[in-house]
């Protein structure tokens, strides 16, 4: 399959052809003949799919072929997206695709200053790139009207909802105009989820990826067991141990990012780190350094990596695993991109255990276990499954086995070959006891 046998015209095709995309992933075979059919959409499809393009190019080739020009604060298609980091990102893929287009692009979101934002609007703009909040704020200084609206897309819906945006989604839905087309990308869906399409599509058509995920399929997953005060020390000498160059690293807190940080650069290690605390432009330079390789270790929360496409990055590390286990699917989907090898490495202490065994669950596999010489922890991390069932009780741990013939294989890692994820589940996750799996609040 081509994407000329989807029925793209000629000016996308170039496009897709200077980006070097020659085959269609599995989602873009799906989502482009429907798009341009003009059928709603329900996607199950996370980022390193190829959604973004899925979605974008067959919406840009209705833009260009029906239609009137856009009027005066206008937008004809607009892309909700849940943070800020991700409208750049989906915006930079939309303005690659349209390139060949007498299309006009932008993207706008919160924690930067609204006149640009408003000044730019005024002539009317195609395609909209968004964050809920910044938009409503538009609206409502009368900078942005919907009458032109032709195409919804809402991108990682279920990060929206975990993020706190429903009230906004539904602010926006109720001046949006009922005849349009509406696609709705989620990596995951939950009963909001579903209570969300029902309001917001017609008749949609559900697209599934493949059963195995693309971007997941090629990433190494392993997990390293170890006390929760040794995090730090551990994750030091396993960089200088692997040699890594480029690593991103998911804390859980803003505070964690920052500890480890400092703890990096006095190490003189050339570290920097995002999260929602910090200013957009210092998030902004943060990334583009490490994009650069300017910058060799990036620590982030999930709030600020959602979506990021790094090309190339081979290695993520979850200093802490993540309180939603669906995030897990979305921090690891950093590395192992478009095709790439990856490799995932997760430091567990024992208080985590309830979250690797919803992680387990989730992605339906026992992740394989390393023990690091020298850190295996005094706090046991009780054995789990895919099963959702944490083993065993935590035991005393036995004195170390020094003569090296331990049943865990000590300091040498366990290869058990490409792990796949199985596709983000259609049905709601099974809860583990005593974890939330549920919405949470803002970072
Ligand atoms: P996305 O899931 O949209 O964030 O895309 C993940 C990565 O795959 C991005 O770097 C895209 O540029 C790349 N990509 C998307 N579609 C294709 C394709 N058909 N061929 C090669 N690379 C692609």
């Amino acid at each position: 399959m081509t994407f000329a046998t989807l029925g793209l015209i000629e000016p996308l095709l170039r496009a897709l052809e200077t980006l070097g995309y020659q085959t269609p992933t599995p989602v873009q075979a799906q989502a482009i003949p429907a798009v341009l059919a003009g059928r709603d959409l329900m996607a199950a499809a996370q980022t390193g799919t190829g959604k973004t393009a899925g979605f974008a190019v067959p919406l840009l080739q209705l833009l260009a072929m029906e239609g009137p020009k856009v009027s005066a604060n206008s937008v004809r298609a607009l892309i909700l997206v849940p943070t800020r980091e991700l409208a750049e990102q989906v915006h930079a893929s939309v303005a690659q695709y349209a390139e060949n287009l007498p299309l006009s692009t932008y993207a706008v979101y919160g924690g930067v200053s609204i006149n640009p934002q408003m000044m730019k609007l005024r002539k009317g703009v195609d395609v909209l790139v968004a964050t809920p909040g910044r938009l409503l704020d538009l609206f409502r200084q009368k900078a942005l009207k919907f009458s032109q609206l032709q195409t919804l897309v809402l991108d990682e819906a279920d990060r929206m909802l975990d993020l706190g945006f429903s009230e906004e989604l539904s602010n926006i839905y109720r001046v949006l105009p009922k005849k349009r087309q509406t696609l709705l990308f989620s990596a995951t869906f939950s009963d909001d989820i579903r209570l969300l399409a029902g309001q917001m599509l017609n008749d949609p058509l559900s697209i599934e990826v493949s059963p195995r995920n693309v971007a997941a399929n090629t990433v190494k997953q392993w997990v390293v067991p170890v006390d929760k005060k040794r995090k730090a020390e551990l994750f030091v000498h396993l960089m200088r141990k692997g040699k890594w160059k480029q690593v991103l690293v998911f804390a859980k807190t803003r505070k964690g990012v920052d500890e480890l940080v400092e703890k990096l650069q006095g190490l003189g290690i050339n570290a920097d780190g995002i999260h929602g605390d910090k200013p957009q432009a210092t998030r902004q330079r943060a990334l583009d350094r490490f994009k650069a390789s300017e910058v060799q270790i990036l620590v982030a929360t999930d709030v600020a990596a959602r979506g990021l496409d790094i090309e190339d990055l081979p290695m993520v590390v979850n200093f802490d695993l993540p309180i939603v286990a669906e995030d897990y699917i979305h921090r690891i989907g950093r590395t192992g991109r478009a095709g790439n090898t990856g490799e995932a490495i997760s430091l567990v202490c024992a208080d985590e255990v309830n979250m690797l065994s919803a992680i387990e669950m989730l992605t339906r596999q026992t992740l394989t276990r390393h023990m690091e010489q020298d850190f295996e922890p005094e706090h046991r991390v009780p054995d789990t499954d895919a099963s959702g069932q944490v083993v065993k009780k935590p035991k005393k741990p036995k004195k170390p086995n020094t003569s090296g013939g331990s049943k865990r294989n000590l300091g040498k890692w366990v290869e058990s070959g490409e792990v796949s994820v199985a596709p983000p589940s259609l049905k709601p996750v099974r809860k583990v006891p005593a974890f939330n799996t549920g919405p949470r609040k803002k970072k």
